[in-house]
């Protein structure tokens, strides 16, 4: 096998991969490799029809050829029992490229169920992560759209929640745009393409000496010598596995491949390692649990109000209580067909997430469970909506279903698996796997806690803190 050196190895060039990796090459003297399992796309013009976002429906997300294809164990039985689909993106800008481009802040108070679930208040308060925020968002730029531009379906769900008390908030990442707001939604998309790593921080740090970006590259294992993180093995495009030298290894494979190379590398529950023959070398609940949000939709026809024009999650709104954010939208123009979508904003711990088996291409085993009750108070709206002025004449197609009917036929993903090698249980407060020296965790898989909100730029957030922990000076605001 061929051996070679680097001073840090990033595993997976998605969000948090995507900022740290240029992050730490912004140093000359530091030589960095980013080893990504899916295809790169270094040329303007090699991007395909997809990067452009285009999308003013919810299920226009940018899936198929660039995806890991994974699917869910059934769910529990109050879930329905169904496989559903876990889209991830693979590819260089991992699931920044594939994502539906909210450009969304979590609360301040989200931090507060970080410090319970054992995050120091140093790393990760909210006052101490904002700056982290701030140079993310220096870095990728984001848009909204006038209300000139949202949809009349849009325009009747502002309406209507107004009436109901709701208030309009100008920007919904403000720290006080919370409980009871309606506002223009975030997008990371300019001239309606996307703005994923693979576009904005990858590509401008792409031309350093000292950065190697290796697409088509899967990554097997974590090499640990005596305790310490030595390198990782890597199966290139050719097929042959070859080990590659670093002083530090980050990973930054997602939420559900970060935990699965830990296992593989004898980092995660010894009972279940010894199942697959794997030598232990730390007894770590990685992958126990599982987060994500619940998300569920309604469905109406209303042919006055359905209209694709503007993006499908233009105007956002937040509950009082804050159990759960939402969006209106036209699914099919010609059918009329409407939509009322809404995400959880609790935990919904599931988990476990197990390997299936020893083999680096094989999909995990992934356990979701989704929280039944949080959609309560959405449902309530949903009928209070639908009995709205702004909603005469919509048919409700859910009419008369009981709700645990409908809960069983579709509540699902909203697409933020993390917490899977969690801040306090798996790495500290620096991202460093707990007892192994040289390794870090920098992507989905490190919240302690799930935020209230979309998780992209909480993930491109840990990409920057674990840049500053590994020496990266903090560029000036
Ligand atoms: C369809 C969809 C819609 C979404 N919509 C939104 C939204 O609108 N707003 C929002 O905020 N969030 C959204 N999200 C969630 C958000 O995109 C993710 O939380 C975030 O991108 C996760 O970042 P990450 O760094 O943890 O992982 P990723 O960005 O998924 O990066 C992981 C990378 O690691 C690579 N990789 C995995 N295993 C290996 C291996 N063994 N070897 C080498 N490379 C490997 C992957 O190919 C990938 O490129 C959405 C996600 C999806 C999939």
């Amino acid at each position: 096998m061929t051996r070679e050196h680097f001073d840090a190895v990033v595993v997976g060039a998605g969000s948090g991969g995507g900022i740290l990796a240029p992050r730490l090459s912004d140093d000359p003297s530091r030589r960095v490799l980013l080893l990504e399992a899916g295809p790169d796309f270094p040329d303007d013009l090699e991007l395909l029809p997809g990067f452009y976002s285009a999308g003013h429906q919810l299920q226009h997300m940018f899936v198929g050829d660039y995806d890991w294809g994974y699917a869910s164990e059934p769910l529990p039985p109050e879930n329905g029992s169904r496989s559903i689909r876990l889209p991830r993106g693979r590819l260089v800008g991992g699931s920044s490229m594939t994502n539906a481009q909210m450009f969304i802040r979590p609360a301040p108070f989200d931090f507060d169920r970080w410090a319970a679930a054992g995050a120091g208040a140093g790393t990760w308060a909210w006052d101490a992560v904002r700056p982290c925020y701030e140079a993310v968002e220096r870095e990728i730029q984001c848009k909204r759209y006038p209300s000139g531009g949202w949809q009349p379906v849009q325009h009747a769900f502002a309406d209507a929640l107004r009436g109901f008390g709701y208030r309009d908030h100008d920007d919904v990442n403000a720290p006080d745009a919370w409980h009871g707001i309606i506002g223009s939604t975030k997008f990371n998309r300019i001239n309606e393409v996307r703005q994923g790593t693979l576009v904005t921080t990858i590509r401008r740090a792409r031309s350093r000496a000292n950065l190697t970006i290796r697409a088509e590259t899967l990554v097997d294992r974590v090499l640990l010598e005596g305790g310490r993180a030595v390198g990782v093995r890597a199966i290139g495009p050719d097929g042959v596995a070859r080990d590659i030298r670093a002083d530090q290894v980050v990973l930054c494979a997602g939420a559900y491949a970060t935990p699965a190379l830990l296992m593989r590398s004898g980092i995660g529950p010894a009972a279940h390692l010894r199942e697959h023959g794997i030598a232990v070398v730390a007894d770590l609940p990685v992958g126990e649990r599982l987060l994500d949000h619940a998300a569920l939709y309604w469905y109406f026809v209303n042919h006055e109000l359905a209209d694709m024009r503007g993006p499908g999650a233009a105007v956002m709104a937040r509950h009082q209580g804050n159990d759960w954010l939402g969006v209106a939208t036209t699914m099919d123009e010609a059918a009329g067909l409407c939509t009322f979508g809404f995400v959880t904003t609790t935990d919904n711990a599931g988990g476990p997430l197990r390997l299936r088996s020893t083999d680096p291409a094989a999909a995990p085993i992934i356990n979701h469970r989704y929280d039944t009750e949080g959609h309560r108070s959405a449902e309530t709206l949903v009928h209070e909506l639908l009995a709205t002025e702004q909603f005469r004449g919509s048919t409700f197609l859910d009419a008369g279903r009981p709700y645990a009917e409908i809960v069983a036929e579709r509540i699902g993903t909203s697409y933020h698996p993390a917490g899977t090698a969690a801040i306090g249980t798996v790495v500290d407060d620096d991202l460093r796997v707990l007892g192994i020296d040289g390794l870090l965790v920098a992507d989905a898989s490190v919240f302690p806690a799930q935020i209230s909100n979309n998780t992209n730029l909480t993930c491109l957030m840990i990409g920057e803190v674990a840049a500053r922990k590994l020496g990266a000076t903090p560029r000036a605001a």
